[in-house]
């Protein structure tokens, strides 16, 4: 066992953790990311990518990763191929974690930024699917499936966002719901409602995302959750938008979190209740969820870190006076 201590430690590598890194080593604080179970994070999963500003042509997410990890070990972050399965944090500065592997990381603060993972509906074709008509983000997506048929799968406030969003590309948007009424608020209904572009099917379910000649998606296979009946609805995009789970198991009764499972910060900063405990993007955020606003909150997280070092540091110096 090897005990790595930094000024800075950061649990997961998605853009948050990966700007929180570049940020805190150019401060000076060395930081080490501990990679977790997808180095990289979601964007590792997804292909083009069109919305991430400073690219004039469309790049793929794993590239975006590869390069943002390059950039933060260019200016000195120490990057561990490991997965953090405990922390203690009840002692305040500094803060310890263990590894997978049985190692140890100490750091004075602890910057987490694990991350949200779509839910899927786990039937048969999804996983094949992915990228290939079926995604969980229509604002990643959305624009891939302009003039074409799309369907979204959900109820609540996501999927209706997800289905006002795709009539910006499309005029033949299906909502798709398990039961007859919406979880949404009911703002988000009316307008959706509203809406001619977009049509509701209910009390249905997807049992299986079936692939066409050209190895994209080509029809849903649905159930009437009430009758039983099978039916089919063609489309060449289906969004599944049926909620997120933030990563937060590691942290349950050690940070306060909210009935969703996201770590609660105070508002408009990346501070949890524990001084030097900073938590950023996805694992904090259910609202915007993008990988740009969670390299701003990795940024933020950073700043704020290397203000709680200098007062923690100014006043060590002055109890030694
Ligand atoms: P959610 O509120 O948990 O809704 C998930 C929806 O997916 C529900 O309608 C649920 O159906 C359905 N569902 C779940 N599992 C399913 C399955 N296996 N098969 C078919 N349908 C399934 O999730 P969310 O919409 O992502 O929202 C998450 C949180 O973020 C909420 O607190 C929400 O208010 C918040 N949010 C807020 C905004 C906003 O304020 N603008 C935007 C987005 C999200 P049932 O209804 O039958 O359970």
């Amino acid at each position: 066992m090897t005990t790595h201590t930094t000024r800075m430690l950061i649990i997961g590598s998605g853009p948050a953790g990966l700007s929180a890194a570049i940020y805190g080593a150019r401060a000076g604080m060395q930081p080490i990311v501990v990679q977790g179970l997808q180095p990289g994070g979601q964007l590792t999963i997804t292909t083009d990518v069109e919305n991430y500003p400073g690219f004039a042509d469309v790049i793929q997410g794993p590239w975006l990763m590869e390069q943002m990890t390059k950039q933060a070990e260019a200016v000195g972050t120490r990057m561990m191929w490991d997965t953090i399965v405990d922390v203690d944090l009840a002692g305040g500065s500094p803060f310890r974690a263990t590894g997978d592997s049985g190692d140890e990381y100490v750091g004075d603060v602890l910057v987490i930024s694990t991350g949200a993972q779509a839910k899927w509906l786990g039937v048969p074709g999804e996983q094949e699917l992915g990228g290939k008509g079926v995604s969980a983000c229509a604002t990643c997506d959305g624009f891939f499936y302009r003039g074409k048929k799309v369907a979204v799968i959900g109820g609540g406030n996501t999927a209706v966002e997800e289905a006002l969003y795709l009539t910006n590309h499309s005029d033949d948007v299906t909502l798709i719901h398990r039961r007859d009424e919406l979880r949404s608020e009911k703002i988000l209904q009316d307008r959706l409602f509203a809406n001619p572009k977009i049509s509701t099917l209910w009390n249905k379910t997807v049992e299986r995302f079936v692939e066409g000649e050209d190895g994209k998606l080509h029809h849903l296979e649905l159930v009437d959750t009430v009758t039983g009946e099978k039916s089919t609805l063609e489309c060449d995009g289906a969004f599944v938008a049926i909620g997120h789970a933030p990563a937060t198991e590691l942290f349950k009764g050690k940070l306060p979190m909210d009935g969703g499972g996201y770590l609660i910060v105070d508002p408009g900063t990346p501070k949890t209740e524990i001084p030097g405990v900073f938590a950023c993007g996805d694992v904090m955020d259910h609202t915007y969820r993008q990988a740009v606003t969670a390299a701003g909150t990795g940024c933020m997280a950073a700043l704020d870190a290397e203000r709680f070092l200098a007062a923690k540091e100014h006043a060590a110096l002055e109890a030694a006076e």
